[in-house]
């Protein structure tokens, strides 16, 4: 297999220091494993904080291992009961062309059902983070405004339909012209704002004549500046992620703002959670199948996928992840 390691932890945007390519032989089946093709490697914005040193809600990758990710993989050798060669997995395979994994560890896909790389967005964890933050914490309800940012990205796309489909108001914000256009086009979102605006702020007061009662936090930074004194009483905060915060070097300067910031959770009666979706995926997981699957089936929600080829792409990929330069899940094939 050609495979990425983590070769330097990171100062800022992960440089090519960062990654090492390797060429291994991969070791032969022992009973129970199985012998995979990777075909899809997800690449999604939490990568960046395991390449930190630092724990978080899970352990950092150690200096030399595979970089981890989400993996859609045909089976070449089978020594599982549960798989046979042919079929396609979901497999958590990391950045390579090819691996070896526990049988028991893989879950077959339907070609049929859904083309097999939406196991790693729509309708899999990423869509599944929208579903979660939503019914646990945002809970948007009929006539309620609701906005997200990084909204063309599996996670806000899916947020922006799942609350409409609640009778919000879905108000979606992304970066560029076209993802503005695609929001409002092509996902059916109330209203669209790109964040780069130089008015972005009045743009987005306008849009929300009645403020905001859900904001799906995907990425902090400006837009959190921009939506926090909108917030309505008893607003819901879902906090998912903060993209532009993942490449920082140390904290902002300038005047601490967080005796304001809690003065208006106290007075506007606000609810901040942050989550990780793994909570609630053993419960809550085939729900979100059942609900989303057919909708995505019969077109009713809509995704869009960024697919590079060649697993030397990757970390170039994986850069403009975070800057905003993928335009829907973005997706490697090491293969291709
Ligand atoms: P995306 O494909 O949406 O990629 C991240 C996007 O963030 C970029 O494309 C960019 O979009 C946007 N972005 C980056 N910097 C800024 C900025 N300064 N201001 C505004 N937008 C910015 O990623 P996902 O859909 O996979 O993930 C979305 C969020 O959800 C991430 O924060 C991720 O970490 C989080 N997440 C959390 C999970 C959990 O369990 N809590 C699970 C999965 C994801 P644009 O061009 O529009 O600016």
């Amino acid at each position: 297999t050609t495979r990425i390691v983590l070769a330097k932890r990171p100062h800022g945007v992960p440089t090519d220091e960062c990654f090492r390519f390797e060429e291994v032989q991969l070791p032969t089946l022992a009973d129970g494993q199985v012998l995979l093709r990777i075909d899809y490697l997800s690449l999604d914005p939490y990568m960046r904080g395991r390449m930190n040193a630092a724990k978080s809600y899970a352990m950092p990758t150690e200096i030399g291992d595979t970089m981890p990710g989400g993996t859609v993989a045909t089976v070449l050798e089978s020594r599982s009961s549960s798989v046979t060669a042919g079929e396609q997995v979901l497999s958590y395979s990391g950045w390579q062309t090819h691996a070896v994994a526990d049988g028991a560890t893989v879950r077959r896909l339907d070609p049929a059902a859904a083309p097999v790389q939406t196991a790693l967005g729509v309708l899999g964890m990423p869509g599944f983070t929208a579903y979660a933050g939503l019914r646990n914490i945002g809970r948007p309800t009929a006539g309620e405004t609701l906005v997200v940012a990084a909204a063309t990205g599996p996670v806000g796309s899916m947020v922006g339909q799942l609350a409409q489909r609640a009778g919000a108001r879905a108000v979606g914000i992304a970066g560029g012209p076209d993802k503005v256009e695609f929001l409002r086009a092509g996902l059916g979102f109330d209203a669209a704002l790109d964040h780069r605006a130089p008015d972005f702020r009045e743009q987005l007061a306008a849009a929300v004549p009645e403020g905001v009662d859900v904001y799906f936090e995907n990425v902090g930074g400006g837009v959190f500046d921009a939506v926090f004194p909108l917030l309505n009483t008893f607003g819901r905060v879902p906090v998912c992620g903060l993209a532009a915060n993942y490449n920082l070097t140390g904290l902002p300067t300038g005047t601490d703002r967080v005796p304001a910031l809690l003065a208006g959770i106290l007075t506007r009666s606000l609810t901040f959670r942050g989550f990780i979706q793994s909570e609630w995926a053993a419960t809550q997981f085939d729900d979100f199948l059942a609900e989303v699957a057919p909708e995505v089936a019969a077109g009713r929600i809509r995704y869009r996928e960024d697919v590079v080829d060649g697993l030397e792409n990757a970390p170039e990929a994986f850069r403009g992840l975070l800057a905003g330069r993928n335009f829907g899940k973005l997706l490697v094939r090491p293969n291709a």
